[in-house]
């Protein structure tokens, strides 16, 4: 029950990507500051490291995770 804090690997380079809230409803929310990853208009959030392009879920999926590689 409750809130989970989890945190989000590159599957190609596995940097952190950030970290975030899972609700037990499947919302989340990023903890961390990914403004220079991110890109709203898109959806999507790259990798740091390795510029690793995934979408953002609206839900995290069934494997637990909020992002899908595009
Ligand atoms: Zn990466």
């Amino acid at each position: 029950m409750g809130v989970v804090r989890r945190r989000q690997y590159c599957g190609l380079c596995g940097q952190l990507m950030f970290e975030f809230y899972r609700s037990p409803d499947g919302h989340f929310g990023i903890v961390d500051d990914v403004s220079p990853y991110h890109d709203p208009a898109r959806g999507e959030i790259r990798c740091p490291i390795c510029s690793a392009r995934y979408k953002l879920l609206e839900r995290i999926d069934p494997t637990g995770v909020p992002v899908r590689k595009v």
